[in-house]
């Protein structure tokens, strides 16, 4: 992803977040890392309907401002963690879609998975993490879960995604609250039911195969990095093997295929 590509895709998704009703007032928060040691953000206190190419905010990759005339958001320390524990990902994305947000402030994890499509797209979690105080607290406790997924909701907030690339990324989320809508819409008729097990694992076994797997999906909560990684078939080996990121072929498969999820 060039710097120019990645304004133009802030721009563009921080628009649709808006547009798609996902953020009000302030909210929602979206970055793009173009270098090891430089981010693109949205700025802070900012509408996402009136975001341009001239309010992006540069930072480094402790989230430290290097240029733009305006602020970044205080939540580009979560990016920060994400950029740290996952070279192969260059984008973030966090809003407040109703659904998905929902479940988190209920306390309750979106009760996936539910339709197999999905399980090859996101993985067999959508966790959910703590409730905590903003800042340090909220980065310690989004951590463990870096590695092993792609997209989180958070208690008393929204829904963090991410990903090789803005549009991706920005699927992830939109995925994420397609899934919170069709489970609270199934509640009336008796709620969603789970998949058996045997279908998850086989999801997930082809998900793996396929290269599609966050680097420790699938890991004991706890479990050490180094511990826990398998080296495999999958995006963290291809950047193991001294590959620069994610290829654009697997990008490209992983795009299409929650396209397909989300009937596109
Ligand atoms: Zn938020």
């Amino acid at each position: 992803m060039t710097e120019a590509q990645a304004r133009r895709d802030l721009v563009r998704y921080s628009l649709a977040m808006h547009r798609a009703g996902w953020v009000a007032n302030h909210d929602g928060n979206l970055s793009a890392r173009v270098a090891p040691d430089r981010v693109i953000c949205t700025p802070t206190a900012f509408s996402k309907a009136d975001v341009t190419l001239s309010e992006l905010v540069v930072v480094d990759d402790a989230g430290k401002k290097v240029a733009g005339a305006r602020r970044p958001f205080s939540e580009i320390a979560l990016h920060a963690a994400i950029y740290s524990a996952r070279p192969d990902v260059h984008a973030v994305v966090h809003a407040h879609p109703q659904h998905a947000t929902a479940y988190g402030v209920a306390g309750r994890t979106i009760p996936h998975p539910f339709l197999p499509e999905a399980v090859v797209s996101l993985g067999a979690d959508i966790p959910l993490v703590p409730l905590t105080e903003p800042g340090t607290p909220a980065v310690a406790a989004l951590a463990p879960f870096i590695r092993r997924c792609d997209a989180v909701a958070v208690a008393g907030n929204g829904v963090f995604a991410w990903g090789p690339t803005l549009e991706l990324a920005y699927l992830r989320l939109e995925l994420v609250e397609h899934l919170a809508r069709i489970a609270w819409t199934a509640q009336p008729l008796g709620g969603v039911q789970a998949l058996p097990p045997a279908m998850v694992a086989s999801l997930v076994a082809k998900r793996r195969s396929g290269g599609l797997a966050a680097p420790e999906e699938g890991a004991p909560m706890g479990a050490s990095a180094a511990a826990a990684t398998p080296v495999e078939s999958g995006v963290l080996a291809r950047v193991q093997a001294g590959l620069p990121g994610t290829s654009p072929a697997l990008v490209a498969e992983i795009t299409a295929q929650i396209k397909a999820a989300l009937g596109r």
